[in-house]
């Protein structure tokens, strides 16, 4: 069963019908605003009925303050108070929360055996009353504009709780080419031997059966992730480290600004990487963006139309230089007199082109081998029009690398989930943060991956919020199956 997420969710249920026990398997302690719990905070116990009033004032206090910050919200009341129900379903479409009924669909003699075995239970005729008010109620909440979710007590049991499994098992052990999920490493550690920790973590992306591993090329680290002074290794060299300890894995950048080497040495490092690895090698290659580490490097950083001029002249250069032979190169933006390249890349070296300008979606369809744009709707849409620009040359779309860059906040459960929004979220609203984030466990990134890949994208670059040490390496092994 998978809830839109956040959302209102509004339980119905007689006492013992199991609200509580469903609540608690399913969502955080402070998702879920109880009248029962309530009572006992402000009154003797959870059954002290005379503190109802004060109880039910504070949960309306608490399901409006948390909907007004779109934060998912679980009310465990018996649901079956009309006024108070609608009230909560208006709040959460004006928070712009999808409202959620689950029914929790206990039968009677189950609701009054559990009841019966309650320190106290509450009298016969009241469960009796609270059954028939939930009958009713159930068949309003269509006609409420509710989404209604139905718990059966056979699934309750069947749905308790359940850890992720740490491991998926490991994919093929062929290498999958470009096609899967990408680990994009952008973060490096300023203490302690970067070369092992390098074959830690790329021993830990094969161990859970990613395609692949990208590094950003930047001179300087960029605001985006760290800052100035955390250190970046630089890409070519360090892919060619963890050539030496990888046997499956696709490695490449992500992408190489065409301003920082003459296009011919690029092809060269590529074609150098592909021959150590038996043909893993991928070239993502943009524009260039950043002016300060082309001034830091004494780099020329000319206008964005040169350096789209640059970007074609260059996948021109490298395809040429990788094409068999050693045969001038005269083409439409370069010539060559010999393109002499020894030795040679095994198989075809995909090129990638990052960035979602409409030229730079043209070069990508043109010339290249591929696109990457963001995982966000405008990426996607930007992907759609690649995709369509790819048949306009005559290509067949299926052939080429549709890429998405994704920055997953990934979970072990719902509990650690929300914990590293917390520690990440700075000074962004966590309902906002999480959702830019999708901020969801591996099994729930997987079926979002699963979602992408049925729209056509053949791989996600995935840059993980927070990526700590290999086990959160590992438990990326879901998200792998996700492309098929
Ligand atoms: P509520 O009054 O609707 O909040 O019900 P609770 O969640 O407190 O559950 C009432 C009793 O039923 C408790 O003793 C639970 O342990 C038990 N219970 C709840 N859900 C299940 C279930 O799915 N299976 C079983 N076997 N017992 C359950
Ligand atoms: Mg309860």
């Amino acid at each position: 069963m998978s809830l839109p997420d956040p959302a209102l969710v509004v339980l119905v249920g007689a006492s013992g019908s199991g609200k509580s026990t469903w609540a608690a398997s399913h969502y955080r302690a402070a998702e879920v605003v109880s009248s029962d719990a309530l009572r006992a905070v402000v009154g003797s116990g959870e059954h002290d009925l005379d503190a109802s009033s004060d109880a039910f004032a504070l949960l309306e206090q608490v399901v409006a303050a948390r909907l007004g910050r779109r934060l998912t919200t679980v009310v465990d009341t018996l649901g079956t108070d009309t006024a108070r129900r609608r009230a909560w379903r208006d709040a959460a479409l004006a928070a712009g929360l999808p409202a959620v009924a689950v029914v929790i669909d206990t039968t009677a003699a189950v609701c009054r055996a559990r009841n019966a075995a309650r320190d106290r239970p509450v009298p016969a005729r009241v469960l009796t009353s609270q059954l028939a008010a939930v009958a009713a109620t159930v068949d309003l909440l269509e006609g409420e504009g509710w989404q209604v979710v139905r718990v059966a007590p056979e699934e309750q049991d069947a749905d308790r709780p359940t850890a992720e499994p740490a491991r998926a098992p490991v994919a093929s052990a062929e290498p999958s080419g470009l096609h899967g999920v990408v680990l994009q490493l952008s973060r490096f550690p300023a203490e302690g031997d970067l070369l092992t920790w390098l074959r830690v973590m790329a021993a830990a992306a094969e161990e859970a059966g990613l395609a692949g591993l990208a590094l950003m090329d930047h001179l300087i680290q960029i605001p985006q992730v760290g800052r100035a002074w955390d250190p970046i290794p630089e890409p070519w060299v360090t892919l060619g480290a963890l050539a030496a300890s990888t046997t499956r894995l696709q490695l490449g950048t992500l992408v190489t600004p065409v301003t920082f080497r003459a296009p011919g040495v690029t092809a060269k490092a590529a074609a150098s990487l592909s021959a150590i690895t038996g043909g893993r090698a991928f070239v993502g290659v943009g524009a260039g963006w950043w002016e300060r580490e082309h001034a830091a490097y004494g780099l020329g950083f000319p206008s964005a139309r040169a350096r789209l001029d640059a970007l074609e002249q260059g996948i021109e250069t490298m395809k040429a230089l990788w094409a068999p032979g050693t045969k001038p190169y005269a083409g439409q933006r370069v010539s060559l007199p010999e393109t002499t390249s020894y030795p040679r890349p095994v198989g075809d070296i995909p090129v990638i082109v990052g960035g979602g300008g409409d030229r730079t979606l043209r070069i990508a369809a043109r010339l290249g081998d591929g696109c990457n744009v963001p995982s966000d709707d405008v990426g996607l849409a930007k992907l759609v029009r690649y995709l369509a620009l790819v048949g306009q040359t005559g290509r067949d779309p299926a052939t080429v690398h549709a890429t998405v860059l994704d920055l997953p906040l990934v979970g072990r459960d719902r509990d650690d989930v929300w914990a590293r929004v917390e520690r990440h979220r700075g000074r962004t609203p966590a309902a906002a943060f999480a959702a830019r984030h999708h901020a969801g466990t591996a099994t729930e990134h997987a079926a979002r991956l699963a979602g992408l890949a049925d729209l056509g994208i053949t791989t996600a670059f995935v840059a993980p919020v927070g990526l700590g040490g290999p086990d959160d390496v590992l438990a990326l092994a879901p998200l792998a199956t996700a492309f098929g």
